[in-house]
């Protein structure tokens, strides 16, 4: 029956996930191992925040408020008085945003290397995806970038740029939106983590989304919920597009609470600003700029693959960056986790 399956799924291809804690635990005899491969926050959430998923629970027979009305208040709250519209994950916003702007055939561009999940959900969608390449030292000519997105409908840019860290500027990023035909879907995951605010931009141009996740600094990365600030005429259509009912009630409740804890954010940010200026201090290897919760570290002349293995062989679990198309094989990326596996991790890295 794999002839039913579209040709895209039965090669190679899809999102490709860090191996798992257990597994890398059980395979090297470790109670407990490093988690840094995922950008999570290591920190659960509030009592607070799992109160308010709990009540939602007793909610459940129901269908979930498909406007997120309670959300998308909590996001106003915390941001101002901006256009939301929520999905399952960033990862589901930018799904839908495609299923929006984007007819079959269509073009959509990525500025590389990035996030494959871009690529593979355009991809997905039946869009021929170009790449832009970024420069040697990773940041992102305006001028090249507007040329590279010629006839795209839509145009992915992360910043801070995962996996490599580093931010495009505010200006950089109006250039680009001057010169732009279609969209531009700015990725702000990290951005808590950065000295950076684009979204006054949004006040000016029409042409611009800026995504959020709550799964980074707010801690839940297990409850998928994202967000976008969008143009107003975009809302309406997308909704349209969403799938139906795709943010649950719990999720929801959570996310809504996580926003009101300015206090647990600005420690998270404190621990990752800290961690971030050691392991680039304390580690003997090429540590490259990061505005994010992550680094990437060039590890050349070993692989990323090899050097995965040999940390996971002393019960550190970070990626190796040789699924980003563009990046080569010699870097890993590590995630600011707790302090115990972050000391871990730069010992293993100092015995390497
Ligand atoms: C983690 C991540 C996301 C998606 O996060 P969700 O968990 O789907 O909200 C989006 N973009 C980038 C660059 C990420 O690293």
């Amino acid at each position: 029956m794999r002839r039913l399956v579209r040709a895209c799924y039965t090669g190679a291809g899809g999102y490709s996930y860090a191996k798992k804690a257990e597994d890398v635990a059980r395979e090297h005899g470790f109670d407990r191992v490093a988690r840094l491969a995922s950008n999570e926050n290591h920190r659960p959430p509030s009592p607070a925040v799992l109160e308010a998923a709990a009540a939602a629970l007793h909610g459940v027979n129901r269908y979930p408020d498909e406007r997120a009305s309670a959300l998308v208040e909590a996001l106003r709250r915390y941001h101002g008085d901006y256009r939301f519209v929520t999905g399952a994950g960033m990862d589901g916003v930018i799904e839908t945003v495609i299923r929006t702007v984007v007819e079959p055939g269509e073009r959509v561009a990525v500025s590389t290397p990035t996030f494959s999940f871009y690529g593979i959900a355009a991809a997905a969608h039946g869009a021929e995806v170009v790449n832009i390449p970024r420069e040697e030292d990773f940041s992102v000519d305006p001028k090249k970038f507007v040329d590279g997105a010629r006839g795209a409908k839509l145009v992915f840019l992360c910043t801070p740029n995962n996996p490599t860290g580093n931010s495009v500027p505010v200006e950089a990023v109006e250039e680009i939106l001057e010169g732009l035909d279609g969209l531009l879907f700015l990725d702000n995951a990290y951005v808590d983590f950065a000295d950076i605010d684009y979204r006054p931009l949004m006040r000016r141009y029409e042409n611009l989304i800026i995504g959020r996740t709550m799964s980074k600094i707010f801690a839940l990365a297990g409850l998928r919920v994202g967000y976008a600030f969008v143009p107003a005429w975009l809302e309406p259509f997308y909704n349209r597009a969403a799938t139906p009912f795709a943010l649950n009630s719990v999720s929801m409740a959570a996310a809504a609470e996580a926003l009101t804890e300015s206090e647990r954010v600005q420690e998270a940010r404190d621990h990752v600003l800290e961690w971030r200026r050691r392991f680039a201090a304390e580690v003997p290897l090429r540590v490259h700029p990061s505005d994010a919760n992550f680094v990437m570290i060039d590890v050349a002349p070993h692989t990323g693959d090899e050097v995965v293995e040999r940390l996971a062989a002393k019960g550190v679990l970070v990626r190796s960056c040789t699924s980003f198309p563009g990046l080569g094989n010699h870097a890993i990326r590590v995630c600011v986790g707790e302090d115990w596996e972050n000391i871990r991790f730069i010992e293993a890295m100092r015995e390497l």
